[in-house]
């Protein structure tokens, strides 16, 4: 390899919001994620909702508000 032009490239400990941690290596140190193999539903086969931040929660609000907002439209 040629010198000083490759980073170091060490052990580093990858640890998920689900529990799960597995040992790697990188060239950034460790790394925490909030999704892994461990518990993406691709790779379980169970349909989940990951919901960020009540983002479906506020989507189902905004839709039925918009339901609300046409049920009035039509009686008046
Ligand atoms: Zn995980």
């Amino acid at each position: 390899m040629k010198e000083k032009i490759h980073p170091k490239y060490v052990a580093a400990q990858v640890s998920c919001v689900c529990g799960s941690v597995f040992i790697t290596r990188s060239t950034i140190g460790n790394i925490k994620l909030e999704i892994c193999s461990e518990c993406h539903p691709f790779f379980t086969g169970r349909q989940k909702m990951i919901d960020t931040a009540g983002r479906i929660d506020r989507f189902n609000q905004r839709s039925q508000r918009s339901k609300d907002i046409r049920a009035s439209k039509q009686t008046s």
